[in-house]
């Protein structure tokens, strides 16, 4: 066990578990005392080659011993690289790199206030989703549909008109009464929200009404992209391409990284000046991200994260059918929620101390996020062992 007072001089930002890692390989994690531990959640849906994968360390020393950073004010041949071989994927025009989700959301949201200043409107608005999450900068967190986010952070940015997520009519409404709309932003699934799929009409519909009004369509696949989702992007099982789609978690396997994609008349908004980063897209980060985009190529990874989270669901509604308690197992590729009756936060610190690792979000949800090259075997052990827990406490809480 670690020294709690060891955290003393960290702000309080995080509620932490009672564990520290020192090494993990695969699936596998590590503790002091050599416990290995099961990793359902991927460090949040980030370490998608898993842990220590040797593709990606390879490159890191590699870069880390030609040249780690030099800045834009100089051309970056890996960055160019990188936002070829990103925008190929993603049918994009263009990448501006950055160091996080939220400053990917950052980039997109600018990217609508820029496509409204030239439409000529007065206050570009963009309609955003409740229960949605994009992130914890002031105007990321303005766009989150979760009060706990913005509490104490007021006054939050302006532009943001909220509907109901999955909800095409609500946004119709906004349509007809609020000129000042210019793009929407949306999570393909959501995640912080808990898992929450929307009817599968629902990207086509708003493409449709982007179209309908000039609006951009703007995807916040931080958490669905890079293969997660059973796509390189989640829109693209659904056979929609965005204006704008951001990215970051799974992209550089825990290299810090973010990217904002655009199409169109969007790839051009920004001019010298208007955006920039400091980090953003450097040689240590791009080469990161290369090496991940060519193992999910080598390896099929989006294709095997689809079928591999149906066998997962499928086993876990088996598992969990009789089950009272249990409202739903629901999600896309190997993004797995399981909704509860019940708040049920005290089942992540249970799943510990049996060596394995989930999360709970949005106080009843179950999440699953494992790194897509998990082994049947290791994904069978990871949907039984969560499915005994759930069983278990619902048993003990009833
Ligand atoms: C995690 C997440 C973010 C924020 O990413 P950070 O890297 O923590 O800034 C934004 N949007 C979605 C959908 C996310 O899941």
């Amino acid at each position: 066990m670690t020294d709690r007072n060891e955290d003393s001089a960290l702000m309080r930002t995080y509620a932490r578990l009672p564990v520290a890692f020192e090494r993990g390989e695969g699936v596998w994690l590590y503790d002091a005392e050599g416990r290995r531990y099961l990793d359902g959640i991927g460090g949040i849906g980030v370490c998608g080659l898993g842990h220590a994968h040797p593709a990606v360390a390879e490159a890191l020393c590699e870069q880390a011993r030609t040249l780690l950073h030099t800045s834009n004010l100089y051309r970056i041949p890996l960055q160019a690289r990188l936002a070829e071989r990103l925008t190929a994927l993603t049918g994009m025009d263009a990448a501006f790199f950055c160091n996080s989700g939220a400053e990917a959301n950052e980039a997109a949201i600018k990217l609508a206030r820029l496509h409204g200043r030239r439409r000529g409107v007065a206050v570009p608005t963009v309609v955003v989703t409740e229960g949605s999450f994009h992130g914890r900068t002031l105007a990321t967190l303005s766009a989150t549909g979760n009060r706990r986010v913005q509490a104490g952070f007021e006054p939050l940015v302006h532009g943001f008109v909220r509907v109901p997520y999955g909800d095409l009519e609500a946004v119709r409404t906004v349509a007809r009464n609020s000129p000042d709309v210019v793009a929407v932003l949306v999570e393909p699934v959501q995640g912080e929200g808990g898992v929450v799929v929307p009817p599968p009409d629902y990207l086509a519909g708003l493409r449709t009404l982007c179209d309908e009004h000039g609006w951009l369509l703007m995807l916040d696949e931080v958490q669905t992209g890079t293969g997660r989702c059973g796509a390189f992007l989640a829109c693209q099982a659904a056979g929609v391409t965005p204006d704008v789609v951001t990215l970051a978690k799974g992209l550089a396997n825990g290299v810090p990284i973010g990217a904002c994609l655009a199409r169109g008349e969007a790839a051009a908004l920004f001019a010298p000046g208007t955006h920039a980063s400091t980090f953003g897209g450097n040689p240590l980060a791009c080469r990161a991200a290369l090496a991940v985009l060519d193992v999910l190529e080598a390896e099929g990874l989006p294709a095997r994260a689809a079928h591999l989270g149906e066998w997962v669901r499928a086993r876990l509604r088996e598992a969990l059918a009789e089950v009272p308690g249990v409202r739903e197992v629901r999600g896309l590729g190997l993004m797995i929620g399981i909704e509860l009756d019940r708040p049920c936060g005290a089942l992540v610190g249970e799943a510990l101390d049996r060596g394995l690792l989930v999360n709970v979000t949005a106080e009843r949800v179950v999440r699953l996020l494992p790194p897509l090259v998990i082994a049947e075997s290791e994904a069978a052990t990871l949907a039984d062992g969560v499915a005994t827990l759930i069983r278990e406490f619902l048993a003990a809480a009833a």
